[in-house]
């Protein structure tokens, strides 16, 4: 009965009819409990009383006082009423620009209670941003803090407040507690609704941040519950299977020119523990760019395919998977393996006979993009999933490449390390390994900083490499023409190297809008040596490797985000030689661009990074749309509480191991209580 008087549409209360629901339903508001979870952004801070006197040591002058006089300035249409108020420490002027009005409603000798931003000027306490009301002979002046809410056109501050204040009044001091009393007790939580009450209107700071608090457990609870659930689910289904032998990776670490460092000898063993014990696998593969995963997925591969089962790689480019598809082809082919490579352009003609071998098993491994789900893709015995730089697909297709397995086995690979808060919420149902260390033999990229200007003696030096026998890619940010022309572009940047700055080497040009095969064709040529220079948008962000190109020049790098920086240097210091990276930058940089190409000149390493670009860019963005689905957390923020997430989690994942029955309905009443969105739907296996 309880949960629904909650339900109830929010026009049952006092102040809610049709215009006024149709406002918050543009707020995505529609029921008493979205309205109750609508959390305030700000506050407006009420909690002490500054006389005029007091306007130049507080932000905010918060007194009551009584009007002296009305005076006039200006003229015609520029005419402005001034008000006169005098509280007991001054008087202070209220330049009334548009208000008019004012003249009538509050009248000399009116007493008054203001609140607004003052100065001195022209030799007055003046204020032209205020609030004021007529008041009562001895009326109380409210102490506390105003909630600001996000606000949508026709509603304001007042009215969402006034509605608030009847929900509470009305449904908020009823709602009980979810938690578990023993939970709230050990992790001193507030009861349910005493938070609700505080997070809209608190006393004062300490009471807002400790409701904030509870309300953050909760969500943090929640969504852990939901991680541990799923997790639990995992476990519950068995798959019969008996260990591998590993006679294959035996052959192919055999015909490796090099041997696998420690930590991708240990991934890849925590990999094949995985692979071989009766649970799927959900792992995440961490290493920064250039240190070596795709060599242990090939290996990992190579265990289901032993046992008999089908793998498919998932690259989030056409080039890459076509790297992918080599590199497997020469190392993997001369095993026995049956390789295939699928695209979405692939043509018909090629397609149909490699639909038709994937359906009836005659193909082990399969490396592509994102056509590797499409519809009419069916494999016969789809036991391993590899997502390689899985950051770059959503959810959505995650997802629909794991349904086309049974159960399959999925290895999720990234080069965007992931800071430990982040790790426990959005990959929490993931087990991680990680790869820190380069392959043997690697010095660091030196990294230098050059104002723009100063290009030619960076051109100057790319030409020393380039004669010594190596190879250089020039970054920018865009194609071809902006529409002010203030930035370099690729195709015009690629003719000038040609013809003017490099006339003794070959130059080519790589874009995103050129068709595949041209791609192709452009980039084996430099693979192969036979360009020298390639000048390229980020469509070289993501894996490419060529060992033998040892310079990179990023123009207008503050253009570019911090990940995608690195990720572009990461395409470098992939052999022996030492590598070079030049951030061009322009004159109108941001303070936020120094800081990040800062940041970028500071370290190569990429955890560090992944940190940093945490702090400047806040959890939400740095996950990008791709991830923002599964992520909705609404008041909790892991980076900030990350004690309480570690809480959260540990008393989640106990419950889940001492009673899951009493979990699922639990949960059940709490998706009914808040409009939030719970791990469900988050893209991993369930
Ligand atoms: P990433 O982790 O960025 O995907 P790659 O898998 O593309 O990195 O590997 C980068 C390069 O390092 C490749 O040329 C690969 O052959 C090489 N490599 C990988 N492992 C080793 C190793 N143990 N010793 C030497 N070179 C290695
Ligand atoms: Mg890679």
């Amino acid at each position: 009965m309880f949960l629904h008087e909650l339900k109830q549409p929010v026009s049952v209360l006092r102040g809610g009819g049709p215009a006024v629901s149709g406002r918050l339903a543009r707020l995505g508001i529609s029921s008493i409990a979205g309205l109750l979870s609508y959390y305030p952004r700000d506050y407006d801070d009420r909690s002490t009383l500054v006389p005029f006197s007091g306007f130049a040591r507080n932000a905010f002058v918060y007194t009551q006082g009584v009007v002296t006089a009305h005076e006039w300035f200006g003229f015609g249409r520029n005419r402005t009423l001034k008000i006169l108020v005098r509280d007991d420490t001054s008087e202070a002027a209220l330049l009334c620009f548009n208000r008019p009005f004012l003249e009538n409603s509050i009248p000399v000798g009116s007493r008054v209670q203001v609140h607004g931003k003052f100065q001195f000027r022209y030799g007055e306490i003046q204020s032209s941003a205020f609030e004021i009301e007529q008041i009562a002979e001895g009326h109380i002046p409210f102490q506390g803090l105003l909630p600001l809410y996000p606000l949508t056109e026709g509603l304001s501050q007042a009215v969402l407040r006034k509605l608030m204040k009847a929900a509470l009044t009305m449904y908020g001091n009823r709602v009980e507690n979810e938690l578990d009393p023993e939970i709230m007790k050990d992790r001193k939580l507030l009861p349910k609704a005493t938070a609700l009450s505080l997070i809209h209107f608190p006393g004062s700071m300490t009471e807002k941040d400790e409701a904030l608090r509870t309300l953050s457990y909760e969500e943090l609870f929640y969504f852990q519950l939901g991680i541990a659930m799923r997790i639990r689910k995992r476990r519950g289904q068995e798959i019969e299977r008996k260990p591998t032998k590993g006679i294959l990776e035996k052959q192919l670490l055999e015909r490796l020119p090099f041997s696998l460092t420690t930590d991708q000898r240990r991934a890849l063993d925590e990999i094949v523990h995985d692979l071989n014990s009766p649970h799927p696998m959900a792992r995440l593969l961490q290493g920064d760019v250039g240190s070596g995963k795709t060599i242990v997925a090939l290996i990992a591969a190579l265990h289901t395919v032993e046992r008999g089962g089908q793998v498919a790689i998932m690259a989030p480019t056409e080039l890459l998977a076509q790297q992918h598809a080599a590199t497997a082809a020469r190392l993997i082919e001369p095993l026995g393996l049956r390789l295939a490579f699928l695209s979405g352009n692939v043509d018909d003609a090629p397609r149909r006979p490699l639909l038709e071998a994937l359906a009836n098993g005659s193909i082990d491994i399969v490396i592509g993009t994102h056509a590797l789900f499409s519809s009419d893709v069916i494999y016969r015995d789809l036991q391993m999933i590899v997502v390689d730089e899985q950051q770059r697909f959503g959810v959505a297709q995650r997802q629909a490449l794991f349904h086309k397995g049974n159960i399959p086995d999925m290895l999720m690979m990234t080069a965007t390390p992931i800071p430990r808060s982040l790790a426990l919420t959005l990959f929490g149902d993931l087990t991680v390994s990680t790869i820190r260390t380069m392959p043997p033999g690697r010095k660091p990229v030196q990294t230098h900083l050059t104002k723009a200007g100063n290009e030619q003696k960076v051109y100057d030096f790319v030409r020393g490499l380039l004669k010594a026998g190596q190879q250089a890619y020039f970054v920018y940010p865009l194609i071809g023409e902006s529409d002010n022309g203030e930035l370099k572009n690729a195709k015009q940047m690629a003719e000038r190297l040609a013809k003017e700055v490099y006339p003794g080497f070959s130059v080519n040009l790589l874009h995103s809008r050129l068709k595949e095969d041209q791609k192709r064709s452009i980039m084996d040529d430099f693979v192969r040596g036979k360009t020298q220079v390639l000048v390229a948008t980020t469509v070289v962000e993501v894996g490419v490797d060529v060992p033998n190109a040892t310079v990179m020049v990023i123009e207008h790098a503050e253009r570019f985000g911090l990940s995608a920086l690195h990720q572009l240097r990461g395409r470098i210091g992939r052999g022996t030689s030492q590598s070079y990276c030049f951030l061009v930058y322009s004159e109108n940089i941001t303070a936020d661009a120094i800081q990040r190409l800062r940041i970028l000149y500071s370290t190569n390493d990429g955890f560090a990074l992944a940190e940093e670009d945490l702090k400047l860019r806040g959890p939400g963005e740095l996950l990008g749309t791709a991830q923002s689905g599964p992520f909705q957390l609404r008041v909790a923020n892991p980076l900030r509480d990350f004690e309480l997430l570690k809480a959260a989690r540990s008393d989640a994942f106990a419950i889940v191991k001492d009673d899951p029955g009493f979990i699922s309905v639990e949960h059940a009443i709490y998706r009914q209580t808040t409009d939030m969105v719970s791990g469900k739907e988050d893209g991993y296996p369930a």
